[in-house]
């Protein structure tokens, strides 16, 4: 026997869990069913707590600029949950030389040696540089060597991209990645423009404005909020096989190796679900698995969408065991570095109660969409590296107290040149089939704010029950 539902949504990362909870606001939790392959909600976003240490698998928070997130959060009471960054992270560094050099704005930028003389005169010719007037398609490294000069696009801005999409700047589109930017070039014609005119206007300069903000016992705490809500319309351990239309409208959804927790009555076996509307919450490469009825286009289009591997390595120390301050955010490490280390982050730092009394936790970032080797690395090899490219810049001594790895073999979407076609081509499915909706962070924006916005998307695009 199948099952029977108005709105199925395939997922329960951030995307899936924000949609299910506002289709529950407008149509009632009976009519919802939540199915994930994993054991339990969130995703890419849960997060560990473990001898006083909380660890998180990967994102660390959102930034406070999206109302959207923030009255969720306030849907799920979790307002008083909230916990922003520290001041302290407003210094972050790069590794350039071998040593750790702070990213200080002008005019403290115009003695670092962060960058060369010459890369420093470069990057102050920006507001000489004409705005660009055609559209064609330009990559992020691209755009910032044309605006602010090679060296700077090296060691300023590719480590970010890496730090945020896991990407190489050199094929991620700018106009996918970061809009805005592209924006402020086309209506200001260049950077330094748009931050004077933003500045006059008293707008909020060009950054990315708001404040990075958790939960205070991590950000898993939302997936759990949501789980206590929808309790058994929730599955997990649900691994979708695959969706089709039906001929009088809905669809079926086919499932393998079902199991509930950790409610009873489990779907049936090799069954599976029919539904009037479906959410694809999954990753692109997930949801090209499921839709090969749909047609060929939609499929290409998704296998299109390409991942980075990125693994997360979080090491608890004692605090007399670091040398460094870790007075900071963390540090980025440019390629032109020779090192496999992305990045280090100071968890203990960005938030309260990261480390018991007298520890600290910190994250090594690995892998990247240039490194795919890195989500192969054992245990013992990541320690090496952990030994050999953090401790001597953090003058850590000795091996972590904890030590937990968490590898995202396909962690991040990478918006690469031609992204625009691969989604028309999946809008283009959503308007043939009424019904079936794509959400997540494969599409428009990779933040969790996006998710939000993604999900809030899909639950309007969703028709009524009947
Ligand atoms: C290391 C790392 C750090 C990050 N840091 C930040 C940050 O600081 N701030 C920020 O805003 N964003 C950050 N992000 C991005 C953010 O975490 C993600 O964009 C967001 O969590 C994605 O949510 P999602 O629901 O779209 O997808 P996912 O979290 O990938 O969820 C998809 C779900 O689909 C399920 N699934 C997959 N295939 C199937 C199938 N066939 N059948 C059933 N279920 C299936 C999976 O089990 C999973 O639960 C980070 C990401 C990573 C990996």
């Amino acid at each position: 026997m199948r099952d029977e539902t108005d709105i199925l949504i395939l997922g329960a990362g951030m995307t899936g869990l924000c949609a299910a909870h506002y289709a529950v606001e407008l149509f009632g939790r009976d009519r919802i069913l939540v199915v994930d392959a994993a054991d339990a909600p969130g995703g890419t976003a849960r997060t560990d707590r473990v001898d006083g240490f909380t660890i998180e698998w990967g994102p660390n928070g959102f930034l406070d600029k999206e109302p959207k997130t923030l009255e969720w959060m306030a849907d799920l009471g979790l307002e008083n949950e909230l916990v922003r960054v520290n001041e302290a992270a407003a210094h972050r560094f790069i590794l350039r030389g071998g040593r750790l050099h702070e990213v200080k704005p002008p005019p403290g930028f115009l003695v670092s040696p962060l960058l060369s003389v010459r890369g420093r005169a470069r990057l102050l010719c920006e507001p000489l540089i004409p705005g660009r007037r055609d559209d064609a398609p330009e990559s992020i490294w691209d755009f910032a060597a044309r605006r602010i000069g090679r060296e700077a696009a090296d060691i300023l801005v590719s480590p970010m991209v890496t730090g945020i999409f896991g990407g190489d700047a050199k094929q991620l589109s700018l106009e996918h990645c970061f809009p805005r930017m592209a924006e402020l070039e086309r209506t200001y014609g260049g950077l330094f423009k748009a931050m004077r005119a933003l500045r006059k206007s008293g707008a909020s300069a060009m950054g990315p404005s708001g404040t990075l903000t958790s939960l205070r016992d991590g950000i898993g705490g939302v997936a759990e909020a949501v789980q206590a809500r929808l309790g058994d319309r929730m599955r997990f351990g649900v691994q979708v096989t695959g969706i089709a239309p039906l001929p009088d409208g809905g669809f079926r959804v086919d499932t393998a190796g079902s199991r509930m927790s950790p409610h009873p009555h489990p779907l049936p076996r090799e069954e599976g679900i029919t539904a009037r509307n479906v959410i694809v919450a999954l990753p692109a490469y997930g949801a090209a698995g499921c839709c090969a009825a749909f047609g060929s286009q939609l499929t290409a289009a998704l296998e299109g969408i390409r991942y980075a591997g990125i693994t997360v390595v979080s090491a608890g120390y004692r605090r007399d065991q670091v040398g460094h301050d870790l007075n900071g955010f963390g540090f980025l490490v440019p390629r032109t570095e020779g090192k496999r280390l992305l990045g280090c982050l100071w968890d203990s730092t960005l938030f309260p109660g990261r480390a018991p009394e007298e520890h600290v936790l910190l994250r090594a970032m690995y892998g990247g969409y240039s490194d795919p080797e890195a989500v192969g690395l054992s245990d013992g090899e990541l320690l090496e590296y952990l030994r050999r490219e953090v401790h001597p810049l953090l003058r850590i001594s000795g091996d972590p107290e904890l030590l937990r790895i968490y590898r995202h073999p396909r962690g991040i979407p990478q918006y690469l040149l031609g992204h625009e076609a691969r989604l028309r081509a999946v809008e283009a499915a959503e308007t043939r089939f009424p019904g079936l909706i794509f959400a997540g962070n494969a599409y428009r924006g990779i933040g969790l704010n996006d998710c939000v916005l993604s999900a809030l998307r899909a639950v309007a695009r969703l028709e009524p029950p009947g």
